[in-house]
């Protein structure tokens, strides 16, 4: 029996006061350190039958997840579930987008037909700032490829109006779809060209390497991947019957895991729709939420989830508690249901209100099996949309799903609209820094995920879940002013770490 001054277990800390409990309510006491911070594993169940290998997870929101997020989520170990404020097909298309990338590989190259003028080459170069272009028999990827057109062959000619057929290399040296990245390399190498394309049986253009992308490429050994090497993708969907037609797409596109969206999860339409895709799509994963009850969860799982995503009024675009008075305080919403959901083996998605990465370690240290975000994700460069100045700070846009502005942007085709009922809002639209790219950010985060690992004393999720219920992890109350302690002060003046470094 410890005395209190090693702290008390979750069962005592959650279970015995009567209010809610944020992430910032408690601290994690230290744990016995006898091993290297690159010991430590963050691998992970996503579902019940996805393991990823970072316990990350990125919003299905329209200024958070389409294909460059979900990429590059899943390229970190992590995974990303598009949203589905656009039409079925405009998200299929970013599945696929997602499903196709190979790494090393263009899998969307921009294409020109032999009509095309150099002048819509020197457009290209000026939107996109390169000119090496495959030329194939309609101009478009997937047709038969005729020709290639790099800046060597155009950069003299006087004539901008002249058409590609007239000045494009006809004797192209390719390589057969299929071709690892390796071999495609030493064909580059060997040739000493700078772009190769690569083409099916029937020399239909697949996609292009460049040989300036070789040079940078990166090692990706954490990477997401489903059993046929490509990237896991999630998509989102909603529990109205119009659902069932975007998911059979979904399906056809490979999706691996699909997001039922909803604040409120414990409905009869979120039952029936688990049902429907376990039975109709027994190979997709169903993640169902969101939830903060344990009453809740038994209903999802009864009905077939592999996973449940926790988190009512926490998102830091979110107005539901006020506008509602429904939700939960977040930490006790994570602890509850996990506590009930490992019964059943089913992992949780821990969803909002997540601000650094000793929210993502408290959470973890909880019960959840991944942290979903949102707000930390939008301001890098893979969120969807375009930087822009405010107030002399370079923003990008982040909005609520459920803010006036995105129900518009989805062609008001979503809550309470099909008859024109006057929308609520449950959210709000706003700005967030740049976080730059998550190629350096992502990283980072989970780095310092590692050392909070290392400093619990647990070299992996399974061990810091086994201390969590035998009671060995110890946990304490922050008043006002231990958080006021815990954080920088009686400084003159200071430099923050980067936006989000913390
Ligand atoms: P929702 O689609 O679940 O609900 C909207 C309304 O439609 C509700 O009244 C619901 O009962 C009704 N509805 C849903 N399916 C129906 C069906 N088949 N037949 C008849 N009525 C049906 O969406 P929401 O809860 O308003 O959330 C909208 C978006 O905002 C989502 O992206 C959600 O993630 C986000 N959001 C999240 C939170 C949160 O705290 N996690 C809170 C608010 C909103
Ligand atoms: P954040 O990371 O704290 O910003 O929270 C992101 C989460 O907020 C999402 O994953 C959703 O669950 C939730 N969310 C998205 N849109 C809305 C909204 O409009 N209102 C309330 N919650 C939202």
């Amino acid at each position: 029996m410890r005395s209190r001054g090693d702290g008390i277990a979750a069962k005592d800390f959650f279970e015995s006061g009567e209010g809610g409990i944020t992430y910032d309510d408690f601290i994690l006491l230290p744990g016995h350190i006898d091993f290297d911070v690159q010991d430590v594993s963050l691998e992970t169940h996503l579902t019940r039958s996805i393991r990823i290998k970072s316990p990350v997870v990125s919003s299905p929101m329209d200024t958070v997840t389409e294909s460059d997020m979900a990429i590059a989520m899943a390229l970190l170990g992590g995974i990303g579930i598009i949203h589905y404020n656009n039409t079925v097909e405009e998200q299929v298309r970013q599945v696929r987008r997602t499903k196709r990338f190979e790494n090393g590989f263009i899998t969307d190259p921009l294409c020109l037909g032999p009509d095309n003028a150099i002048a819509d080459i020197d457009r290209i170069k000026e939107e996109h700032g390169f000119s090496g272009i495959p030329i194939t028999e309609d101009g478009e990827l997937g047709s038969k490829l005729v020709g290639l057109v790099t800046a060597r062959d155009i950069d003299f000619e006087p004539n901008r109006k002249k058409k590609l057929r007239d000045v494009m290399t006809t004797d192209v040296v390719t390589a057969p779809d299929g071709v690892t990245l390796e071999k495609a390399n030493e064909i580059l190498r060997k040739s000493k060209k700078g772009k190769l394309p690569i083409v099916d049986k029937q020399g239909r253009l697949v996609s292009l390497i460049c040989r300036t992308d070789l040079l940078t490429n990166k090692d990706y050994p954490e990477a997401s991947k489903s059993k046929d090497k490509q990237l896991l993708v999630g998509a989102a969907i909603s529990t109205r019957e119009d659902a069932k037609e975007r998911l059979a797409a979904l399906a056809e596109a490979g999706v691996d895991v699909v997001v039922i969206d909803s604040s409120q999860g414990d409905s009869v339409y979120q039952v029936n729709m688990i049902k429907h895709v376990k039975k109709a799509h027994p190979e997709v994963e169903v993640i169902a939420g969101n939830v903060v009850t344990p009453r809740q969860c038994e209903q999802l799982i009864k009905a077939g989830c592999d996973a449940l995503r926790v988190g009512m009024g926490p998102g830091s675009i979110c107005i539901t508690q006020e506008t509602m008075a429904v939700g939960r305080a977040q930490a006790t919403a994570v602890y509850y249901c996990a506590k009930y959901a490992r019964r059943n083996k089913v992992p949780i998605v821990a969803d909002g209100g997540v601000r650094s990465i000793g929210h993502i370690t408290k959470a973890l240290a909880i019960g959840a099996s991944t942290v979903m975000m949102g707000n930390m994700l939008a301001g890098t460069s893979e969120a969807p949309g375009d930087y822009f100045y405010e107030n002399g700070v370079r923003v990008k846009k982040y909005r609520g799903m459920a803010s006036i502005e995105a129900m518009d942007a989805g062609g008001a085709k979503r809550y309470f609209s099909e008859d024109d009922r006057i929308k609520v809002a449950q959210g709000v639209a706003g700005t967030v820094v740049d976080k730059g790219s998550l190629q350096n950010y992502l990283p980072y985060l989970m780095m310092g995920l590692k050392h909070a690992f290392q400093d619990l004393g647990c070299r992996d999720l399974k061990t810091l879940h086994r201390v969590l219920y035998s009671g060995r992890l110890r946990f304490e109350a922050r008043t006002q002013s231990a958080q006021a302690e815990g954080g920088v002060r009686s400084l003159v003046s200071y430099t923050p770490p980067p936006e989000g470094r913390k």
